[in-house]
């Protein structure tokens, strides 16, 4: 039976799409613990809204302790038989999910443009890549290889076994309300573990739309857990289970360090996807237009609320003014919008403390020198949206570039030689990713081993992708996700010695 409260406090355009999402029987509104969708238990909610327009999309459950030890006890129950498919079996499960994933591709796409607020082809986008992890890790299930070890001793046998955890806390945030989840979700499934997921309170619909889909995928009852509402309540409860074995986390980098300390009692297994502070250096010797044009697609993906958007350009002084110039030209003509609206390029922010922490960083810049070359404050439209914004004369005192800016604010740095622009760009806590732009071979072989980040793209703004590991150095995280490494973070290594084997 579908669920109508959500027709209330809407916007007809937001109705319309709500219920064609409601049609499509994966619009789901409640959590889900062993199988069975359930309301918070005090029968409290939380408010699902529309960036775009302020409407309520939903109202979801606002669960806590109580629903989080019971999701974490159907996901400890469902281990013990799920664990025990066969990797086959298991890879079967994952590639209909993969499959109902991609059949629902508007659908999901809709639900994130909905709640998210990113334009509508950038959803199609993440959905596309959400469902790789999913079919990337149905295909790696059946590669799970132990070892077999050489004895030091002639009567014995020496094996390594991998084998799944168990059970794992997945806790993810608002900006890729799908991705963040499947590039977690995949590998533990594949390999045998069974998960609680925690989606951002602002993005639980389309967490709760693949979990559906990962029932109808014939994925068993209690395999899949979702609850959502009082994070630190949710949190907690995980940090406090011994039968949680594994913490994987994407988020900001206090709450990270949280969990992780929070781990410690029970000496969990933690996987950390933190913030970034991307630089993006531009040498004298770059492309011009390969250097605007993923220097674009670096910063301003998702409204620049990614953690791995260019945080700083960094320009060589050669080249800065003619680089500031186009680059300006260039944000000049992305369509600010309704993401359901054609060629809409930038969304609204996620919320209004997003902006405000967008204003309270440009305030910084200017008062300290900055110059605002294009934007610099709200757009007309209201709401949440920010107008694409390029500062010149930014300098490593400043918020922007200490921190993330989390919105479409691109700021510009001046270097002068290569050694210079390593030292800027290294010059921070975070390590996630990196961007360089040179025609010079040799240049961006030793600027890419000199930069201390996890992820290096070489005249390339978009490098994300299921088949290459992604993660951070330094405190922007531990751990990979994606590619042949992602699996291990949800695995145990076991050494088995078997004796006396010449005893005949
Ligand atoms: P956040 O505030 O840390 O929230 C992330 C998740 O943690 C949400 O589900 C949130 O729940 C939950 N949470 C908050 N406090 C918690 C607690 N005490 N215990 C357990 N869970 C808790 O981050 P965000 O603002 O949603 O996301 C933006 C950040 O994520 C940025 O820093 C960005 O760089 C980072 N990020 C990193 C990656 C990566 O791969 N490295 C990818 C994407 C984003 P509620 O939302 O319900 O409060």
């Amino acid at each position: 039976m579908h669920d109508y409260r959500f027709f209330r406090e809407m916007s007809m355009d937001t109705q319309n799409i709500a219920s064609r999402l409601s049609a499509s029987g994966i619009f789901r509104t409640q959590g889900l613990i062993g199988g069975k969708w359930s309301e918070a238990y005090d029968g409290n909610t939380i408010k699902v809204h529309n960036p775009t327009t302020g409407d309520v999309i939903a109202n979801v459950p606002c669960m806590g302790k109580r629903e989080t030890s019971d999701a974490i006890s159907s996901a400890y129950d469902a281990f013990s038989s799920w664990s025990k498919l066969t990797a086959s079996e298991r890879s079967r499960c994952l590639r209909k999910w993969y499959d109902l994933i991609i059949a629902h591709k508007e659908e999901l796409g809709q639900l994130i443009t909905l709640e998210q607020g990113k334009p509508f082809k950038e959803a199609l986008g993440e959905v596309t890549y959400g469902a790789s992890f999913i079919e990337f890790y149905a295909e790696e299930a059946k590669r799970v290889y132990g070892d077999i070890i050489p004895a030091p001793v002639a009567d014995r046998r020496l094996f390594v076994l991998k084998q799944p955890v168990g059970v794992v806390g997945a806790i993810t945030p608002w900006n890729f309300p799908l991705a963040m989840i499947t590039r977690k979700v995949g590998p533990a499934l594949a390999c045998g573990c069974t998960v609680v997921i925690k989606p951002s309170e602002l993005t639980p619909l389309t967490a709760l739309a693949a979990a559906e889909l990962s029932l109808q995928a014939g994925i068993p009852p209690g395999v899949v857990n979702v609850v959502m509402g009082n994070a630190s309540d949710i949190g907690d409860t995980l940090l406090a289970s011994p039968q949680v074995r594994k913490i994987t986390f994407t988020g900001s980098t206090a709450v990270g360090k949280k969990l992780l300390a929070g781990s410690a009692a029970t000496v969990k297994k933690v996987s950390l996807e933190l913030g970034g502070n991307a630089p993006c250096i531009v040498f004298d010797d770059a492309d011009l237009d390969v250097a605007v044009k993923g220097s674009l697609a670096a910063k301003f993906r998702n409204s620049g609320q990614t953690c791995v958007c260019a945080n700083r350009i960094i320009v060589q002084e050669g080249i800065y003014e003619k680089f500031a110039n186009a680059f300006a030209n260039a944000v000049q003509n992305l369509k600010v919008g309704d993401g359901f609206t054609e060629g809409v390029a930038q969304g609204p922010l996620i919320n209004e403390s997003a902006v405000q922490k967008v204003e309270s960083f440009v305030r910084d810049a200017v008062s300290r020198g900055a110059k605002v070359m294009l934007g610099g404050k709200r757009h007309s439209l209201g709401m949440t949206f920010y107008e694409p914004t390029v500062i010149s004369n930014v300098n490593s005192e400043m918020l922007l570039s200490r921190e993330e800016v989390f919105g479409p604010v691109a700021p510009l740095m001046r270097f002068k030689t290569e050694d210079e622009a390593i030292q800027i760009a290294n010059d921070t806590n975070a390590g996630l990713a990196a961007y360089i732009f040179t025609t010079n071979v040799q240049r961006s072989w030793r600027v890419s081993e000199a930069l201390e980040y996890g992820l290096v793209g070489v005249n390339e703004g978009l490098i994300s992708t299921e088949v290459a590991p992604f993660g951070g150095f330094k405190q922007s995280g531990l751990g990979r996700e994606g590619s042949k490494y992602g699996i291990d973070e949800y695995l145990e290594i076991k050494y088995v010695c078997l004796g006396n084997m010449d005893s005949a």
